[in-house]
């Protein structure tokens, strides 16, 4: 059980020094309490405390790494159970299935739709970053082999599916700084695959046919000192595994059940035979609550709806997606190309960028900070204003790209012009563009 911001004020050291950023240790032992401070924060807990409120402090579902490098998979850490009571934090990791028993042509097929597949969205580059690599062939050679393979043509994150403890240790020999996820310890294998798990320092799957002998399971390695532990429930159907997936969330944050607060792998691939169904079941994971979904190939036409799916179900509702500020060319501008300015809320970039690229007439597309608000609404706000809109431009660096000195505002902030010119000053031309971003490509092929 967590404990309250009293209990744990009662261990902080009382002196409300401040340090952590809250005038008072009360203060910040009850942001503690509610999740919104990390202990970390609090120079002078003693180890004995600090013992105890990492464990107050730890989220009710533990986030668990996968991978190493730049493709490295956090699950889990995950604090409420309706993403508009707060956000969800880490995005279930998309795997695609590799085996040992697969012609070496269809291995190859898939290595490559896994490297090819990406879509960027948003300014952000969505793809699958999990390879789940099973022993099918019964070889463990075969499968040391292939993860090997899998290993130096990707950088994904491996899952390592074997029923056989020797294939596992070769394959997480063949793997092991590449952390991967070890699938899995049932009960018969538990003692051995825990230790090589501990030994390699990697997160370990446990599966279970109830969720009753998978609470028991858990707690059981727990106990052993395991820590980065990933549930399989063991459903194969998509109602039962549904029906796990929101009983394993509920249990770890209304119950505060230690035993299931740890992340979820499912397995779509194995419900169904067909892909469209399996993209569905896939898609009701991604909602509630998977930690990993492994689908049985990427299309394409499935992987696509679900990563946008994903990303819009990990995406904090209570902040505006934003773009970075910045100079964005389209199509290829010059010296005399047209200068746009536009702020950063991603929709009205998207907005803007596309009409500019439709019209073909190459531009320099200036997008302003002003927190992920949208024209109007940052200008009602104070943040697309003249004086800020002019700071903004000869700080950007667009001089040093263009020769002429003639920006175009969007036309409903038009009265911000006058304002605008005084900031840019003597020699500058502010230009009106068109009240709608739909008239944006008729009004550069006009003016160009
Ligand atoms: Fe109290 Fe620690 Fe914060 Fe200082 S830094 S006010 S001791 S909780």
């Amino acid at each position: 059980m967590g404990l309250t911001g009293i209990q744990i004020f009662k261990l902080l050291p009382k002196t409300n020094c401040k340090e952590c950023g809250v005038p008072t240790c009360l203060a910040f032992a009850m942001n503690l309490a509610a999740g919104k401070a990390e202990l970390s924060s609090c120079p002078y807990v003693s180890e004995e405390a600090k013992a105890m409120l990492s464990e107050a402090a730890a989220p009710p579902i533990r986030p668990v790494t996968i991978g190493s490098g730049e493709n490295v998979v956090k699950i889990g850490g995950e604090t409420v159970l309706f993403r508009h009571e707060k956000t969800f934090v880490n995005k279930p990791g998309l795997a695609i299935l590799l085996s040992d028993a697969m012609p070496e042509a269809e291995v190859g097929a898939r290595l490559k739709r896994f490297k090819e597949l990406k879509y960027e969205r948003v300014g952000l580059i969505l793809r699958p970053e999990m390879i789940a690599v099973k022993n099918e062939s019964g070889d463990a050679g075969k499968f040391e082999a292939l993860v090997r393979k899998v290993k130096s043509e990707t950088d994904a994150a491996l899952i390592l599916i074997s029923n056989s403890v020797d294939a596992l240790t070769a394959g997480v020999k063949a793997s092991a700084d590449r952390v991967p996820l070890i699938y899995a310890a049932t009960d018969g294998n538990s003692e051995a695959l825990a230790k090589l798990a501990q030994e390699n320092k990697c997160p370990l799957a446990i599966k279970a046919d109830s969720l009753e002998t998978l609470s028991q399971l858990s707690a059981k390695l727990t106990a052993a000192g395991l820590k980065d532990l990933v549930l399989d429930s063991g459903s194969r159907t998509a109602r039962k595994a549904f029906e796990d997936q929101v009983f394993i969330r509920r249990a770890a944050l209304n119950q505060k059940n230690r035993s299931l607060g740890f992340p979820t792998i499912t397995f779509p691939c194995e419900m169904t035979n067909d892909s469209m169904k399996e993209a569905l079941i896939a898609s009701a994971f991604v909602a509630k609550y998977a930690g990993i979904i492994v689908l049985s190939d990427l299309q394409g036409e499935s992987l696509f709806p679900l990563l946008v799916e994903r990303l819009n179900i990990y995406t904090d509702p209570q902040r505006p997606m934003m773009m970075q500020q910045g100079i964005y060319p389209i199509g290829n501008p010059g010296e005399e190309s047209p200068v746009l300015i536009t702020t950063n809320f991603s929709l009205t970039y998207f907005i803007v960028s596309g009409e500019v690229e439709s019209s073909r007439v190459p531009s320099w597309l200036l997008v302003m900070d002003t927190e992920g608000l949208s024209v109007l609404t940052a200008w009602a706000a104070g943040k697309f204003v003249g004086d800020a809109i002019g700071a903004f431009v000869k700080k950007s660096g667009i001089t040093e790209k263009v020769k002429h000195r003639r920006v175009i505002i969007p036309g409903a902030v038009a009265a911000v012009s006058g304002d605008l010119e005084e900031e840019l000053g003597a020699g500058w031309e502010v230009k009106i563009g068109p009240r709608e971003a739909a008239h944006i490509t008729a009004y550069l092929k006009v003016s160009a």
